[in-house]
């Protein structure tokens, strides 16, 4: 499949649109100026030209005998100040609609953060049924999508609007994880292959932590909410958990923080001594992940833990009195169905979790499932299964409330976090909706300084792999000065 520019540049936001209907696929690109006239195989003409009445957008597709075409006239005095990219998108989303007879349910949104947008919006302003009719004339998002979206927008309104100016939150990562599962495209790590990584990573890890401390304090900023995330954070002993969570409350200020999550993640690795250590050191949330209750479908996916693991786990943290635990699930495992699904989704509720995350699976390219070519991602039946959880959380007084997508999800659906009775996680919000700075430390994290009144993000990357991080550990450390740098220059 050849994808031809013609009189403009836009590779990357038409090849986002053609994703949506041919994904998995490799594309050729025939950049603006170059001859095409030899190419007859599939392919798709992007042109934008100017004539003596204006300009004229026209997308041609022809593929496997197929042809659509369709063409849109402007007077140069309405070019969009985008330059017509967007109109181009839409050219293309809509012949590519009517050839392949797919009809993707974001439409030409191909960015991870539609919510962000309708809260944009609603700061702008608009009414709901603006909103709603603009994603759904304007985007090419379906009714349902487009519902979900607002609603999700309308309860996190009162949370945004708590974010103090100089709050932050800050993410701890682990970067290790028992075995790796086949979907997994983080930067994490079995720990028995970084066995000998794990020591020097916990002693980095605290150096860090206490550096960054002192920016902070020097700041004045206010730590909000912390996040301990992975990886698996509990794969780490109960002494190295004690030893992370102690250094944060000795070398922060935590007489602010509103929320303390832990990702334990993954039943094999949930102790009562871990979940003792963690509540002691002030986590007041937890998220305990099965991703499915099917235990073929566990094994399929190269977790080492059955369902029954989950089970225990979960009544363990109930035990120890964890009072907000979050389940995530995922719909469009490899061989899971919609049958089986369904069964995991009503098994979660029994347990009347305070969060459920519904995933969708995302198939990245350094993931064993597309390495291995396990999954037909355009037969996969996810879109049945989110259905079915958005209908029966909904009816069992879930609301939704954080939505992001992922490059390269079966469906092109999303993940949606799910709420009772106001327990919606801040940090997930804050994240996903960029309000808030999140410091990041760790393997693999990447701090987003964030500055609302100037609408300014900047972004500090760690190392990406612990080996990295604790190879050039002192390197990485004087990165962090950079946060001091973005508060200073406000
Ligand atoms: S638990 Fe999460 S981070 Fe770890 S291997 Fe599985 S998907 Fe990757």
């Amino acid at each position: 499949m050849t994808l031809i520019l013609s009189g403009h540049s836009y590779k990357y936001e038409l090849e986002s649109v053609l994703k949506l209907f041919i994904p998995a696929t490799r594309f050729s690109f025939v950049y603006d100026g170059e001859d095409y006239s030899h190419i007859t195989g599939d392919r798709i003409i992007a042109e934008k030209r100017e004539d003596t009445d204006g300009v004229v957008f026209c997308v041609s597709c022809f593929i496997k005998e197929k042809s659509e075409t369709e063409t849109q006239e402007l007077d140069v005095k309405n070019i969009p100040a985008d330059g017509g990219e967007f109109i181009l998108s839409k050219l293309l989303f809509t012949v590519l609609r009517r050839i392949t007879v797919l009809t993707p349910e974001w439409g030409v949104i191909t960015g991870v953060r539609p919510v962000k947008r309708v809260n944009e919006m609603l700061d702008f302003g608009y009414t709901e049924s603006e909103i709603k009719s603009r994603l759904m004339s304007d985007f090419l998002v379906s009714e349902h999508k487009a519902d979900i979206a607002i609603k999700t927008a309308n309860g996190q309104r009162s949370i945004l609007s708590s974010v103090k100016d100089n709050s932050f939150s800050l993410y701890i990562s682990i970067p290790f994880c028992p075995t790796r599962c086949s979907y997994c495209s983080f930067v994490s790590q079995s720990v028995d292959k970084a066995l000998n990584q794990v020591d020097d990573y916990v002693n980095n890890l605290l150096s860090e932590i206490d550096y960054t401390a002192k920016i902070v304090k020097r700041l004045g900023l206010l730590l909000d909410t912390v996040y301990i995330g992975g990886g698996t954070p509990t794969v780490l002993s109960a002494v190295k958990l004690r030893s992370v969570m102690t250094k944060i409350s000795e070398c922060f200020d935590t007489s602010h923080i509103r929320e303390f999550t832990v990702e334990a993640g993954r039943a094999d690795t949930i102790t009562k001594d871990k979940l003792i250590a963690i509540k002691e050191c002030g986590a007041n949330r937890i998220s305990i992940n099965p991703q499915t209750l099917n235990d073929s479908v566990l094994k399929a996916i190269g977790r080492k833990h059955t369902a029954k693991d989950f089970y225990s786990s979960f009544y363990l943290a109930r035990q120890e009195g964890f009072d907000v635990i979050n389940t995530d699930l995922i719909a469009g495992l490899p061989t899971d169905t919609p049958e089986s699904f369904r069964g995991t989704v009503d098994g979660i509720l029994k347990l009347a979790p305070e969060n459920i995350t519904v995933h969708t699976l995302s198939v990245k390219r350094a993931s064993n499932i597309n390495l291995n070519s396990q999954l037909d991602v355009l037969r996969n039946p996810a879109g049945e299964m989110v259905e079915y959880a958005t209908k029966t959380l909904s009816e069992n007084g879930y609301s939704p409330y954080y939505l992001y997508r992922q490059k390269n999800m079966v469906g092109n659906l999303e993940n949606i976090g799910w709420e009772k009775g106001g327990t919606q996680s801040l940090y997930n919000i804050f994240i996903m909706e960029e309000s808030q700075t999140v410091i990041a430390l760790g393997a693999g994290a990447s701090t987003k300084l964030v500055d609302k009144k100037d609408r300014r993000i900047e972004r500090v990357f760690n190392y990406k792999y612990a080996v990295d991080y604790n190879r050039n550990f002192d390197l990485m450390l004087k990165k962090k000065d950079e946060i001091e740098g973005f508060y200073l220059n406000a």
